[in-house]
């Protein structure tokens, strides 16, 4: 994408501390005049958030170009996405509000019980930094459908796009009712220590556990969307050229910054003399003899993350085990790493020891599905873990011997644009989910209504509910 300057937004200043607690509180009254709930309203709300996407979509792929040197297309991931969710959720909306009535039974045959969605009231959505725009309103998208105030908390890590939203947000949405409130830790503690009808977070495991740490103090309900180390088995029967090449894309999207972008390989060793050309191929394929200069190949977000990843590089280029595949060139000034696949690791070298998050890469060589999965069962549960196989045996048991947020056969990334399919982790990679109707679910109380007629007939049935127990069939 051609760098201009339509627009330079200057870097937002943080929202100062003082005004959170009346944020909070201003949204609260506006939850308690009841005009969230009317499904008009909400329809009003959704279609501005499909608008502001769509007229603001050169405007935002700027800004994230400009924090991720993100191409046209993966910002379309980011961008097409909230759009698809925001659409999803205008189609589906009376259909998921609708009362789903309970099952009659002779005691209830007269009675109008049936589970109600109720909204929750005010949601405190914080994102990350490496889809900015998409993490912050694909949750708003469902947050609004449910019928809720919302209050946005982007990443300041990704500056551009925070002082766009920043910048647009309160141009497009009524402040009573969403709200964008921008800063690092000190702002997002003073969110914390208010008190939310729910907080939805996306990002790190360890800022994870602050998050539910303060929701603990008011019994406010989270959703935790985290991350961690994508795992990646190879059998024996894959096509490797095909693997290769989906998996280079899948790893270098958004140079690796990904959180469900695979993170390490496990590859039957029978497909190592295939799998290390094919590799090498796909990257060149991908992004050409240089990514420097490939228009497509994104950047690392911060210098901080630079270090954090360079220094895996030198420590595991040093291992004289490292089989070196493509990479290990770095540029900090621009924020460049070159693709960077390693084979010959071992699961205690540097590349194994946490989540990359970066377009590095290690290949383990492991001698059957056992191995494989007795490495991945010594790991926390990933966000996502990907077989690459043809054997159907192989698929169910892997399925079978593990847990993900999501498992995904020779495909990488699709479970992030599937709106029909749940979208969350499962333990350290999180709890909860989205997209879709989940995300609807997530951002509404589903309610017990239990609604009996006072007539004669319904007080007559009644009776055998009431003592003496003399005068019920219940007398001995
Ligand atoms: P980040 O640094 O932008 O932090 C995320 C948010 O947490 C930001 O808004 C930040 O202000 C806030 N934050 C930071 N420190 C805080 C603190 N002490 N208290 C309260 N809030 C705080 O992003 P990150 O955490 O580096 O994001 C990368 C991680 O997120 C990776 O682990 C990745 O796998 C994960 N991730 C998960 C998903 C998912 O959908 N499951 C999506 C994207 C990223």
């Amino acid at each position: 994408m051609e760098e201009t300057s339509v627009r330079i937004m200057p870097l937002p200043n943080p929202t100062p501390l003082d005004d959170i607690p009346k944020i909070a509180r201003e949204l609260d009254a506006t939850f308690l005049t009841n005009k969230t709930r009317d499904l008009a309203w909400r329809r009003v709300q959704l279609n501005r958030l499909y608008d502001f996407v769509q007229d603001n979509y050169s405007l935002l792929c700027e800004a994230m170009h400009k924090d991720l040197r993100k191409d046209l297309f993966t910002c379309g991931g980011d961008l097409d996405l909230t759009l698809s969710e925001t659409a999803h959720c205008l189609t589906h909306l009376e259909e998921w509000a609708a009362p789903v009535p309970a099952k009659k039974t002779l005691f209830t045959l007269f009675d109008n019980n049936a589970t109600i969605h109720d909204p929750l009231g005010v949601v405190l959505i914080i994102a990350p930094w490496n889809y900015p725009v998409m993490l912050l309103l694909a949750p708003m998208a469902a947050a609004l459908a449910a019928g809720n105030c919302v209050v946005l908390k982007p990443s300041e890590v990704s500056t551009h796009t925070e002082a766009l939203l920043l910048d647009l947000i309160p141009k497009t949405f009524d402040a009573d009712t969403v709200r964008i409130v921008a800063g690092g830790v000190p702002v997002a503690s003073a969110l914390l220590a208010q008190k939310w009808d729910h907080i939805f977070y996306t990002g790190n495991e360890t800022v994870g556990k602050i998050v539910m740490t303060a929701a603990a103090k008011h019994l406010t309900p989270v959703t935790l969307e985290l991350g961690g180390k994508c795992p990646v088995y190879i059998h024996e029967d894959a096509n490797i050229d095909v693997a290769a090449q989906r998996l280079a894309w899948g790893k270098l999207y958004n140079a690796g910054q990904t959180c469900i972008g695979p993170d390490y390989v496990l590859a039957h060793k029978s497909v190592l003399p295939r799998l290390i050309p094919a590799l090498k191929k796909a990257v060149q394929n991908l992004y050409g003899e240089n990514p420097h200069t490939s228009p497509d190949y994104g950047r690392v977000v911060s210098a901080g993350h630079m270090k954090r990843l360079t220094d895996i590089i030198d420590r595991q280029s040093a291992l004289p085990h490292s089989q070196i595949i493509s990479g290990g060139e770095y540029d900090h000034d621009s924020k460049y790493i070159a693709p960077y696949f390693v084979a010959g690791v071992q699961t205690t070298d540097p590349l194994m020891e946490s989540e990359l998050f970066g377009p590095l890469m290690g290949i383990v060589a492991v001698s059957s599905v056992d191995e494989a999965l007795s490495i991945i069962n010594s790991r926390a549960h990933p966000l996502c873990l990907y077989v690459v196989a043809e054997s159907k045996a192989v698929v169910k048991k892997i399925q079978n011997s593990t847990r993900s947020g999501t498992i995904s056969i020779n495909d990488y990334l699709a479970n992030m644009v599937l709106s029909d399919l749940p979208f969350g982790g499962v333990g350290a990679s999180g709890f909860g989910s989205y997209h879709g109707r989940r995300g609807f679910l997530t951002f509404s109380h589903e309610r017990a209504r239990v609604w009996r007629s006072a007539d004669a007939f319904s007080e007559l049935c009644h009776k055998v509910a009431y003592p003496p127990l003399a005068n019920t069939p219940w007398a001995l």
